[in-house]
């Protein structure tokens, strides 16, 4: 726990929030701010800032609630669709820095876009350049 991340109070029930799924390890309510009908947040109840700062288990334990939770949304919002997604890090637009997966229901001519808009604009990257870079992700490990 976290005092000041609201999503830590939120999952220790200092402050009101639309639970709608609770496991051991993770908590799901709905987004204060809805994109779209159905808009939940999936939390580990744990104080983590981003995917990469979550131990393994909790990462999958997170990974499960998104699994088990998103067709139910689906259907209790009569949804045709849903864009399940994090934004990692605050480059990538995160506001609350407590890792959270958005699933994020999609109704056809909603007006909305698939995931690639979040990007800007696509690098012309050589097949030299792929290559380097899918090197120096292997090296990683
Ligand atoms: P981020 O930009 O960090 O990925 O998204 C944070 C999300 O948290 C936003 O969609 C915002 O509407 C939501 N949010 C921010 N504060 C609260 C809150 O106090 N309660 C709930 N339920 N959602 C919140
Ligand atoms: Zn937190």
């Amino acid at each position: 726990m976290t005092d000041d991340c609201i999503f830590c109070q939120i999952v220790a029930g200092e402050i009101p929030g639309r639970i709608v799924h609770e496991t051991e390890t993770t908590v799901a309510f709905l987004d204060a701010n809805p994109l779209a009908p159905g808009h939940t947040l999936v939390v580990p109840k744990t104080h983590h800032e981003t995917i990469g700062d979550m131990p393994a288990d909790v990462a999958r334990d997170v990974f499960a609630a998104l699994h088990e939770l998103v067709p139910r949304i689906e259907s209790a919002v009569d949804a045709d669709a849903s864009t399940v997604g994090f934004n990692n890090g605050t480059a990538a637009g995160q506001e609350v820095p407590h890792v959270h997966g958005h699933v994020i229901p999609r109704f056809e001519g909603d007006g909305g876009g698939p995931i690639h808009v979040a990007a800007g604009s696509r690098p012309d990257l050589s097949d030299a350049e792929l290559d380097d870079v899918a090197d120096g992700i292997r090296a990683s490990d």
